[in-house]
């Protein structure tokens, strides 16, 4: 009788999920990956098309077409709901089947994290965040509208507050939101309206720590401050954010009336520690062990963002190389396994470096003891964002387009996309 080859459900084809995949290629295995949307999306550069920069298909990819050479792996779109850990089975709806159940042999869960309000939930309406192709072709739709609705209105407070956008978080995608609002208001909007000035749009940067990108060091963080300045950002440091509502925000103790304001500040990981009844942080990420399973569970790997791992005593970021790394790991782990060969050491993440834009040619670079910002470093983002995008199409088209926006300064996804009703494109804008 031929042996049974065993299954490998994987839970999200991000960056984690999507490396596991493809690693376990040539493993004795078949792959199962369930995501509840069919594209990978390369979230770095989601703040490029919230701000026209790029479109959506410019950063995502099918997963069915980046595993369509994988004879071992199948992809299924649904979204998963539960697992039960005694029986070996996921529970996911796909299409109109609600509770659909799969068995696994192994199990890897990747399934990302997601914004974090802080308790404050009812900010939630007035201030999205960015996550996903469909957060950043909302706010990219809401950005251009609120120039539109700026030039035709009459009322000066009211102009203001449509000129007026406000990042709450100043991490590396509130910079980046930040200095390309400043960067798109003072080229490529510039000569496109006659009755306002994008140049005076006022873009808020709020932060309640003490530096912008606190994770790089206090003098990387403290040139890319310099240069949010130089960009006519108005940082506003140490301030918490009270109140976001309808009207704006309150900062400290000061209202700033802004009818754009985007929530750029925590993340939450996926519900998966609660499906599997298991230890997590203080966000909901899922305690792991050093082999990145679970405890009692040596078939249930989670990795990325809703993974939590100290390393030398330090949590692991949140970040795409570490996400990457652990799918290879577990993919590894997995194939050895199956063969017979002995364990793998205990994952141990190497730290390539961390790289921030602050807007046109200049970036912030950490890497090995290096520090770098400016023109250099902005060119080495550039070259590793386009070497990490999951496809040579998606390579190219991004080259060409940063190109041709860095000589012309005019940015293509410049498009209001809304529903049409009554004749007219209508949105959630207020
Ligand atoms: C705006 C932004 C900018 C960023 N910039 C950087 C950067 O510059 N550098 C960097 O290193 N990192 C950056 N990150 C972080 C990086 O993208 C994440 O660390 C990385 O994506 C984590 O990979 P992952 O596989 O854990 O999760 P993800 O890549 O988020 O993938 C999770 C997948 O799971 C799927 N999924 C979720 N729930 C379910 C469910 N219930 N059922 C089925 N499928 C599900 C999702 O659809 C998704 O495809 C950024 C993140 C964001 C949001």
């Amino acid at each position: 009788m031929s042996k049974k080859i065993p299954l490998v459900v994987i839970i999200g084809g991000g960056f984690g999920g999507l490396a596991a995949a493809k690693r376990l290629k040539h493993s004795p295995v078949r792959v199962l990956l369930i995501d509840r949307s069919n594209h990978h999306v390369f979230q770095p550069l989601l703040y490029q098309v919230a701000t026209s920069v790029l479109t959506s298909a410019q950063i995502a990819s099918p997963i069915r077409s980046l595993l369509a050479e994988q004879a071992n792996a199948s992809v299924m779109l649904g979204n998963v709901t539960g697992i039960e850990t005694a029986s070996k089975q996921v529970i996911v709806n796909v299409s109109d089947m609600l509770g659909r159940r799969i068995g696994y042999d192994y199990l890897i869960v990747a399934t990302g994290a997601t914004h974090s309000y802080f308790g404050h939930e009812e900010f939630a309406a007035f201030a999205p965040g960015l996550k996903n192709l469909s957060d950043a072709e909302s706010l990219r739709n809401q950005i251009l509208e609120a120039f539109e609705k700026a030039e035709i209105e009459e009322d000066p407070d009211r102009r203001r507050a449509l000129m007026t956008f406000v990042m709450v978080g100043a991490g590396p995608t509130g910079v980046e939101m930040a200095s390309a609002i400043a960067v798109m208001a003072h080229t490529t909007l510039r000569k496109d309206f006659r009755r306002i000035d994008p140049k005076s749009a006022h873009i808020v940067l709020a932060e309640m720590g003490s530096r912008p990108l606190a994770t790089f060091s206090e003098e990387l963080s403290e040139s890319a401050r310099r240069r949010l300045v130089w960009l006519g950002i108005d940082m506003r440091l140490r301030q918490a954010v009270q109140t976001i509502d309808d009207d704006g925000v309150v900062i400290g103790d000061e209202r700033i009336r802004a009818k754009t304001v985007v929530w750029t500040a925590g993340v939450a990981a996926s519900p998966a520690g609660k499906w599997l009844d298991c230890e997590m942080d203080r966000t909901g990420r899922v305690r792991i062990q050093r082999d990145l399973t679970i405890p009692g569970h040596p078939e249930i790997f989670v990795i990325g963002d809703t993974a939590s791992l100290d390393q030398d005593d330090r949590p692991l970021p949140g970040v795409a190389q570490v996400a990457m790394q652990q799918g290879k790991y577990v993919a590894k782990s997995i194939h050895r396994k199956i063969t017979g060969h002995t364990q793998l050491p205990p994952f141990r993440y190497f730290d390539k470096g961390n790289l921030a834009v602050v807007g046109k040619n200049f970036a912030i670079l950490q890497s090995a003891g290096v520090q770098l910002s400016g023109f250099v470093a902005w060119l080495g983002w550039a070259f590793i964002h386009i070497r990490f995008l999951a496809e040579n199409s998606l390579r190219f088209s991004v080259f060409l387009q940063w190109v041709w926006t860095y000589f012309t300064g005019k940015r293509v996804a410049r498009l209001i996309i809304r529903e049409r009703t009554n004749g007219l494109e209508h949105s959630r804008f207020h």
